[in-house]
């Protein structure tokens, strides 16, 4: 991760009763922002530094990302002046709701991790027919691909934005590209970006965003079209078996996007949402996109030990467009599978 550094000066701070605070600490909180759009539920994104200024190392240099954070939490160089009644009854409002929201939040994740032990089960017997555990299983995916792939997977991109309406707004571009005003031009319809050669860069949105949007910060988003099941960590090859665990070598990078397949169409048949593509990362993962109602995406987090559950929860999330090389090792990104037909909203 990079040195955090604070974001241009403020004149005023935040208000820390609004945030939560890291294990007790006093400048490091839960970036409010990222946990509106269901992330950073490690709850460290956000540093205060001693004069106030701010950053989120997710987020970091996003102008929007840093609005919303402002406009959730900030104060404007008021700190000194006593607050109002009005203003006191204000804070103590949103607070609660903010306690409230929290609670129906863990309540719903807390119900699916007690079964997280079942799913481990059921994830471990579909493992068990090794169905998948042969070197052709990159040729089998693509035959059972409901829709053909392209056989150069450089436009590969192209198949994948036919997974959005031609009048989609969405973001294409770098890791950086947004939070600028300049960075409107990686908004771009689907359609237009569809006549292009080539599109601005590796990675998108899996959602559509506002007109006039330069951010990907999630008060912009306007419709979610697809989401991110991620599985970067080998399953069952830790120390003792069914620790996960990071893949370390050429190998392991083949097994673990091996493993991840049948990982992910286990969780599809057992809470029944829909796989519509399967993108080989070039590295060590296959993402798979899948269309999953909100309810589904909670029951998702049953294996969390298996997926992250960020990738799945941040919507607005940078994701990798299939037909760009691997930036550690110049494998082309591309597709396995892909699923166009429009059988559920
Ligand atoms: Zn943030």
């Amino acid at each position: 991760m990079k040195t955090l550094s604070p974001d241009r000066p403020t004149t005023g701070s935040l208000d820390r009763s609004l945030l939560q605070p890291y294990r007790g600490s006093t400048s490091v909180f839960r970036c409010p922002a990222c946990a509106a759009a269901g992330g950073d539920r490690a709850g460290n994104n956000l540093k205060i530094f001693d004069d106030g200024r701010f950053a989120c190392r997710k987020c970091q240099g996003d102008q929007g990302h840093r609005k919303e954070i402002w406009a959730l939490a900030g104060i404007r160089g008021e700190r000194d002046r006593p607050e109002t009644p009005r203003e006191r009854r204000a804070r103590e409002a949103r607070l609660r709701e903010r306690d409230r929201e929290e609670r129906d939040r863990e309540a719903v994740l807390a119900r699916w991790r007690r079964l997280a032990p079942a799913a481990r089960d059921v994830v471990f017997g579909a493992w068990q027919g090794r169905a998948w555990c042969r070197s052709d299983w990159r040729d089998r995916l693509r035959e059972e691909s409901p829709t053909p792939l392209h056989s150069d997977p450089a436009t590969h991109w192209r198949q994948v934005l036919t997974l959005f309406e031609s009048d989609d707004l969405v973001w294409c571009g770098g890791l950086a590209d947004s939070g600028k005003p300049e960075h409107s031009a990686n908004f771009i319809p689907v359609g237009e970006l569809l006549q292009r050669d080539r599109p601005p860069g590796p990675r998108f949105s899996g959602c559509a965003f506002r007109e006039g949007s330069f951010s990907r910060s999630a008060c912009n988003l306007s419709k979610v079209r697809l989401r991110l099941l991620e599985a970067d960590a080998l399953v069952g090859f830790g120390d003792s078996a069914r620790v996960p665990r990071q893949p370390t070598d050429d190998f392991e990078r083949e097994l673990n996007r091996m493993a991840a397949v049948p990982l992910v169409w286990s969780m599809a048949k057992l809470i029944g949402f829909e796989v519509i593509g399967l993108i080989d990362t070039g590295n060590k993962s296959v993402h798979a996109l899948i269309r999953a109602a909100e309810d589904q995406s909670a029951q998702c987090l049953m294996f969390s030990e298996f997926i992250d559950p960020d990738a799945l929860l941040h919507l607005t999330a940078p994701l990798r467009l299939p037909g760009f090389p691997h930036e550690k090792t110049g494998e082309l990104s591309q597709l396995l599978y892909l699923n166009t037909n429009r059988t559920t909203a």
